[in-house]
C-alpha cells in the first residue's frame, strides 16, 4: 500500500505546484485546473502549515499574491501595495472572521460596506495632476505590469480628470461584460469553424469572461484590446497626494464617484453579521442577473481608523473578506463523445464526462449541440475539459484544457452512420447546422416520438418514461404511438420491472390520456416546426383532429401563428400512410380528436405576450402559463420586443431578465401577475 507523504513534502508539493498554476494564471490567463480545485489545493496548504508552524516559509503562496510581473511589459512598482483578500467559504467562516473582527475592536460598533465580488482583473490607475498617467495590474502586490496603452482605450475611464490632487491613484477591477464575452466567444468559433474546414489547427476559445478580460487587457498591441470591450468597477484608493483625509471608505467612494469613476450601484453598508450574510446570500441567488460576473461578495470594515487597528497579514487586510459563491466551473475528463438521434432524426453529438459536482449538481453528460459545435470549440475524447453550469442554464462543455492534452489526440471525426440497427448513412447538408438520420425506420426516432408523445408537453401519460418505452419496443409489444392503446396488463407482466399494480396503473394512465383536448393531442404526434402555441391556434380554429388533417396549406396558413413552414409540415405529415394508420389506431382506441377546452373567463389579456419565469407560489408553470391563455393571451417561452409583461418567481431565467432589462419590459411579481390576471392592466 502506498504511504502518504510526509507534512513536509506534500507542503513541498502543494507549493510547487500553486506557485506553477499561478503562473498560469496570472502570467498567460490559461489556467490548467479551475478555481474550484485550485482553492482546495490552497486550503490544504494552508491547513498543513497551520499545523506545522516549524514548516513555515515567507515564501510560501499562502504568504504571498498572484504572480510576479512577467517580462513582456515594463515593472511598475506599486507605492501602496495591493493585497489580496482572505476568504469565506460558507456561512461559519464569515461569522468567525466578523468575530475576529469584534475581538481585535474590542467590540467596537463596526459598520461594514458589502460589495460585489467582480470576477475580473485588479487595476491600478495612476493620475498625475488629473491626468492619467500609468495604469498596472497587481502582480504579485508589490510590482506590477505596466498596460497604460490598453487602459487608456477602456470606455467610460477619464483619461483627465478636472481640480485633481497632485496624485490619485484609482483601484478597482477591470472586466468583461456577459455581452461582450459572448460576441467574443461566438466570432472566435465562427472564426474556428472556418480554420477547421480549411484544414487549419482552430484557435483556443476563451472559456469565461474573466480569462477573456484578462487576456485582453494584457496584449501587447492596444488596438486588440481596444476591440474587446473592457469596463472598469473602482472600488477603492491607491496612493493620493495633496487630497483630501478621508475617515471612511464610503467617503472615499464617493470621492471616486465626484470624479466620474464608475462605482458599483449594489454597494450597500450594513451593521450587522447577519444583514451582510443576507447580503452574500441574495447576491449569491441574483448573481445571473447581472450583466457581468462575480464570483462572490467582499465585506469591508468602513471605518478607515478601524481598518488601521485591524492590519494586514502578509498578504491580505484583516478588515475586509471575500465570500465566495460556490464554483460554476470545474474541469473534468471527456470521456467519449456520442451522438443521440431525436424523434424527427436530428443527430445530437454529446459529451459524457466522469461525472463533476457544478452549479449545484452532478454532471455526467452534456449536449455539444451539433457537428459545427464539436469542431469548433475542438474538444476530442481524453480531453481535459471545462464544464460550466450557471444557474438554471443548463450545463455546458466549455472549452478543452490544451495543456493537458493527451499526445497523439486527434480530432473528433463525426459518425457517418446512425447508431441505430439499421445504420442509415447520415445526412448533412451544407446550409444547416444540423445532421440528420433521414431513415423513416430508424427505430431510434421511433421509440423517441412514443417518448415525445408520452411526455408532460404532450398526452402526459403517467408512468409511460423513456425506460419503459425502450422496453416496451425491444420487446416488439409498440411500433408506433397508436400500438400503446392496445398495451394490456399480461403483455406488461412479460417486462423486467414490472409488478400487477404498476402494469395496471400504466394501462389505466395510457387509457385515461385519451381524452386529453385536442391541442396537447395534435403536439404529442410530433409533427416537426409544430409547437404547443401554433396547436392552441389550429385547435381553437378547426375545432377536431380529422379538420386539420384535411385542411390544405392555404386554410392551415391562414391561422394566426401558423406559417407556410408548419402548415407544409402537418400537410406532408398526415399525408404519409404510416401516420394515417396511427390515426386510425387513434380513432379505433376512441381516443377524443375535438377536445378543446373553452375558457369562460374574461378575455383580459386578449392578444398580450406574458412570459413567466422561476418557480411561483400559488401556480405551476403549466398553470400560469393555462391561466394567461385561459384569458385569451399567450405566453412565449421567450422575452422580446413585443412582450407585454415577464412574470418572476424564484430563480428565474438570467437570460430572461437580462432581455427584459434591456427591452424596459415591465417585470412583474406574483402578486403582481394576479392583478394582471384580473384586470389586464400592469399594477399601479
Ligand atoms: P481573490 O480573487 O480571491 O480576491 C482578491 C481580488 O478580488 C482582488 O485582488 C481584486 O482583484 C478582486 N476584487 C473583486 N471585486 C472586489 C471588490 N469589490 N473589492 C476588493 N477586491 C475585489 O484573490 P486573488 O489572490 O486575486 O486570486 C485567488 C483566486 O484566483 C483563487 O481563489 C482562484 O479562484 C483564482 N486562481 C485560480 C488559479 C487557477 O489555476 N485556476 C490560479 C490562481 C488563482
Amino acid at each position: 500500500m502506498a504511504r502518504n507523504p510526509s507534512p513536509k513534502k506534500r507542503i513541498e508539493e502543494l507549493r510547487a505546484q500553486i506557485s506553477h498554476h499561478n503562473e498560469q494564471y496570472y502570467g498567460t490567463d490559461a489556467p490548467e485546473i479551475s478555481d474550484a480545485e485550485y482553492d482546495l489545493l490552497m486550503r490544504e496548504l494552508r491547513d498543513l502549515e497551520t499545523q506545522h508552524p516549524e514548516l513555515a516559509d515567507e515564501q510560501s503562496p499562502t504568504e504571498s499574491v498572484g504572480a510576479a510581473a512577467i517580462t513582456t511589459f515594463d515593472p511598475v512598482v506599486h507605492r501602496v501595495p495591493m493585497t489580496s483578500l482572505d476568504n469565506a467559504m460558507d456561512e461559519s467562516e464569515l461569522r468567525a472572521w466578523g468575530e475576529r473582527v469584534a475581538k481585535g475592536l474590542d467590540g467596537q460598533p463596526v459598520r461594514f460596506v458589502c460589495e460585489l465580488k467582480i470576477d475580473g482583473l485588479a487595476i491600478s490607475i495612476r493620475y498625475e495632476n488629473g491626468r492619467m498617467v500609468q495604469a498596472a495590474t497587481r502582480g504579485d502586490g508589490k510590482v506590477g505590469e505596466d498596460v497604460t496603452a490598453n487602459v487608456a482605450t477602456i470606455r467610460g475611464l477619464p483619461s483627465v480628470i478636472k481640480d485633481a490632487p497632485e496624485v490619485l491613484e484609482v483601484r478597482g477591477e477591470i472586466y468583461m461584460s456577459t455581452a461582450a464575452f459572448q460576441k467574443m466567444k461566438a466570432e472566435r468559433e465562427a472564426e474556428n469553424l472556418e480554420r477547421v474546414l480549411n484544414g487549419r489547427a482552430p484557435l483556443s476559445v476563451p472559456v469565461n469572461p474573466r480569462n477573456a478580460g484578462a487576456g485582453s487587457l494584457r496584449q501587447k498591441d492596444s488596438a486588440i484590446t481596444a476591440q474587446r470591450d473592457l469596463s472598469l468597477w473602482s472600488y477603492q484608493l491607491g496612493e493620493v497626494v495633496g487630497g483630501p483625509e478621508f475617515t471612511s471608505h464610503q467617503s472615499t467612494l464617493e470621492y471616486l464617484q465626484k470624479y466620474g469613476f464608475p462605482v458599483n450601484p449594489e454597494i450597500t453598508m450594513l451593521d450587522s453579521i447577519d444583514s451582510v450574510l443576507q447580503f452574500c446570500q441574495t447576491w449569491q441567488e441574483r448573481r445571473h442577473e447581472l450583466p457581468y460576473e462575480i464570483d462572490g461578495a467582499v465585506v469591508k470594515v468602513d471605518d478607515l481608523a478601524q481598518r488601521e487597528l485591524l492590519g494586514f497579514t502578509s498578504r491580505a487586510p484583516r478588515w475586509a473578506i471575500a465570500f465566495k459563491f460556490p464554483p460554476e466551473e470545474r474541469h473534468t475528463i471527456l470521456q467519449d463523445i456520442q451522438i443521440s438521434v431525436g424523434r424527427t432524426g436530428r443527430v445530437t453529438p454529446f459529451a459524457v464526462l466522469e461525472p463533476v459536482f457544478v452549479g449545484g449538481s452532478t454532471v455526467g453528460m452534456a449536449t455539444l449541440h451539433n457537428r459545427d459545435q464539436v469542431a469548433a470549440k475542438d474538444v476530442r475524447p481524453g480531453d481535459t475539459v471545462v464544464v460550466r453550469k450557471a444557474g438554471d442554464v443548463i450545463p455546458e462543455v466549455v472549452g478543452p484544457v490544451l495543456a493537458k492534452r493527451p499526445k497523439n489526440s486527434k480530432q473528433w471525426e463525426f459518425p457517418s452512420q446512425c447508431p441505430c440497427p439499421v445504420k442509415s448513412t447520415l445526412v448533412k447538408l451544407d446550409d444547416v447546422a444540423d445532421t440528420r438520420c433521414v431513415e423513416p425506420a430508424c427505430p431510434f426516432q421511433r421509440d423517441q416520438r412514443i417518448i415525445y408523445f408520452a411526455s408532460r408537453g404532450g398526452m402526459d401519460i403517467e408512468g409511460l418514461g423513456e425506460r419503459t418505452v425502450f422496453a416496451l419496443s425491444d420487446a416488439g409489444l409498440v411500433a408506433d404511438v397508436g400500438d400503446l392503446f392496445s398495451l394490456t396488463v399480461e403483455q406488461l407482466l412479460t417486462l423486467e420491472g414490472f409488478a400487477e399494480l404498476s402494469a395496471q396503473n400504466l394501462v389505466a394512465s395510457i387509457q385515461a390520456s385519451r381524452t386529453k383536448p385536442l391541442p396537447k393531442l395534435l403536439t404529442a404526434l410530433g409533427i416537426k416546426h409544430l409547437g404547443p402555441a401554433a396547436a392552441d391556434s389550429l385547435s381553437s380554429h378547426f375545432g377536431t383532429l380529422d379538420a386539420i388533417a384535411s385542411a390544405s396549406t392555404e386554410e392551415l396558413s391562414s391561422v394566426d401563428g401558423v406559417g407556410t413552414v408548419i402548415a407544409a409540415s402537418i400537410a406532408s405529415w398526415f399525408s404519409i400512410s404510416e401516420n394515417q394508420n396511427i390515426i386510425q389506431k387513434l380513432r379505433d382506441a376512441s381516443v377524443e380528436f375535438g377536445r378543446v377546452e373553452v375558457s369562460t373567463l374574461p378575455h383580459t389579456l386578449s392578444g398580450k405576450a406574458v412570459v413567466v419565469t422561476g418557480t411561483l407560489t400559488n401556480y405551476s408553470r403549466e398553470g400560469a402559463e393555462n391561466a394567461i391563455k385561459a384569458r385569451g393571451g399567450k405566453s412565449p417561452g421567450s422575452v422580446s420586443a413585443k412582450t407585454f409583461a415577464v412574470v418572476l418567481g424564484d430563480s428565474p431565467g438570467a437570460s430572461k431578465v437580462t432581455k427584459a432589462e434591456q427591452l424596459n419590459i415591465p417585470v412583474l411579481d406574483e402578486a403582481g401577475f394576479e392583478v394582471l390576471l384580473e384586470t389586464g392592466e400592469l399594477p399601479k
